[in-house]
């Protein structure tokens, strides 16, 4: 018998984790992980030359430190970035959180530096984007690279090891509950780990699962909107300017044609596109190191779209795109933006003069509007030449290149009280996975908030 279970070796669960013991060390707790532990992870497509290889678990999602592991470790400093916490916890404990997130992440090694926190600079693009029809988002971020998110998250396991137990490959497939108080859990090898409390972590990687056991269990969700569009590569010198200042700019535009939200989203400065893979289908997404740098900067433009009723898979629509790139190509396609514009597809030959030598060098060269609804793409374009005005070169036919499809798909959200724990007595949900946070600031902020929220609880 457990204090405490937590499901999923992410963010979220190990900030989670961290607080219990900060809080209390003599609580026995475990970490359930499915995927392999951090210094096993390895995505084997690159060895083999492919985009992907359809991993039963996929490695870059999945195993200690969660999709964090290889992500662009940007931590967001802004409670209204990076998900929906402060809907549910309130927006001064989401700030008060996430602060203290950052005092760990600090700690275990991230820089100091933080960009687009100057009023001045960020006043003077916010200026510049507001006249080229783009609203500016304050976005103090610190940035660690995937190198350094590895680093710091493969420390954190160390420290942790001392008062918790880890158990990686380990996948939990459901939640034991009698008279609707949760008893523990079970594993897909038949394992039970009974304890006083579970906290649900699975992240995007386990978000259908979750969906599925909470339906099981009753437990009310609601649908979040879907994300679709391309990741953008072109020179780095194009964006050197904005990016030294901001680092990630987060442009809002309404796109005139169809009057829908249109965003700039994970800007990656001198940074490598790379793929993902969601529930059998390959999509596309961006990343940057630390250490090394490469001479382009990729990020990605999405269009948001919430359905109304009776339509209520938004994530089943996001994944029938997305297959339609993987049906066409190797799973993601690659095209110019003036072989889009003039309707015909790129080739090898036209990629190779472009400025841009890809990242992703694997990717088909293709047509996306075989692809993307022409909503979407007109509304991709659009953005494109809004920013080329606030940064010129961005809407180059020649050098700025496409990919797709990139999709967010945001777990639904789970109905849960000011504590993150669910209508399941001692169930709490946390993190990706439970549709309240997008981000690694506000996963990792949920986890601590929920670590102080059940060490309390375990002290009565
Ligand atoms: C390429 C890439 C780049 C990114 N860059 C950034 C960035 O720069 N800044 C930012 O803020 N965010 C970024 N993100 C998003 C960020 O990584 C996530 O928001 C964050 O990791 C979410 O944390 P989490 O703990 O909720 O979920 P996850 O990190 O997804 O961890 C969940 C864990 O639970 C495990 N799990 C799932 N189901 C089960 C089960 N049934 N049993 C046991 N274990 C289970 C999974 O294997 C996984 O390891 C990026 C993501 C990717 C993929």
């Amino acid at each position: 018998m457990y204090d405490v279970v937590i499901v999923g070796g992410g963010p979220a669960g190990i900030f989670c984790a961290l607080s219990l013991i900060e809080n209390n060390q003599n609580l026995s707790i475990i970490i359930l992980e499915k995927g392999y532990d951090i210094t096993d992870r390895r995505c084997p497509a690159k060895k083999l030359n492919k985009l992907c290889v359809r991993c039963n678990v996929c490695n870059i999602y999945s195993g200690w430190g969660g999709a964090g592991a290889f992500s662009d470790g940007k931590i967001t400093l802004d409670p209204e970035i990076g998900g929906w916490l402060s809907q549910v916890i309130s927006i001064e404990k989401t700030r008060q959180y996430i602060k203290k997130a950052d005092e760990v992440f600090l700690k275990y090694g991230a820089p100091r530096k933080v960009y687009g926190d100057d009023p001045d600079i960020f006043e003077k693009w916010r200026r510049r984007a507001s006249l080229a029809g783009m609203k500016l988002q304050k976005n103090p971020i610190r940035h660690m690279g995937s190198d350094l998110s590895f680093n710091i998250l493969s420390h954190m396991k160390n420290e942790l090891k001392k008062n918790v137990e880890i158990k990686v490959m380990t996948e939990v497939e459901s939640f034991i509950v009698e008279n609707n108080i949760v008893k523990g859990v079970k594993t897909r090898d038949g394992e039970s780990f009974l304890s006083k409390v579970v906290v649900t972590a699975p992240g995007r990687s386990g978000a259908s699962w979750l969906r599925r056991e909470f339906t099981r269990l009753n437990i009310p969700m609601k649908r979040n909107p879907i994300d679709l569009g391309v990741r953008v590569e072109i020179p780095a010198e194009v964006m050197e300017e904005i990016t030294r200042d901001l680092y990630e700019p987060k442009l809002k535009y309404v796109s005139k044609r169809f009057d829908d939200n249109v965003r700039t989203f994970c800007v990656n400065p001198r940074g490598e596109v790379l793929t993902e893979f969601f529930e059998n289908i390959v999509t596309v997404n961006g990343h940057s190191y630390n250490s090394h740098k490469t001479d382009n900067t990729n990020f990605a433009i999405l269009v948001s779209t919430d359905f109304t009723e009776p339509f209520k898979e938004p994530i089943e629509y996001g994944l029938s795109i997305a297959k339609l790139a993987n049906l066409i190509s190797n799973g993601v396609v690659v095209q110019r933006l003036g072989d889009l514009i003039q309707g015909r597809r790129s080739t090898h030959e036209r990629i190779s003069r472009s400025l841009v030598s890809p990242t992703l060098p694997d990717a088909t060269p293709g047509d996306l509007s075989f692809i993307l609804p022409y909503r979407i793409l007109s509304n991709i374009v659009e953005m494109l030449k809004a920013m080329d005005k606030l940064v010129p070169g961005i809407f180059s036919k020649q050098d700025t290149l496409l990919y797709g499809v990139e999709a967010k798909f945001y777990s639904s959200r789970v109905e849960l009280n000011s504590n993150c724990e669910t209508t399941v007595k001692n169930l709490f949900a946390i993190g990706d996975g439970a549709g309240i946070t997008r981000g690694l600031s506000q996963a990792a902020a949920s986890g601590l908030y929920v670590g102080q929220v059940v060490s309390e609880r375990l002290r009565t």
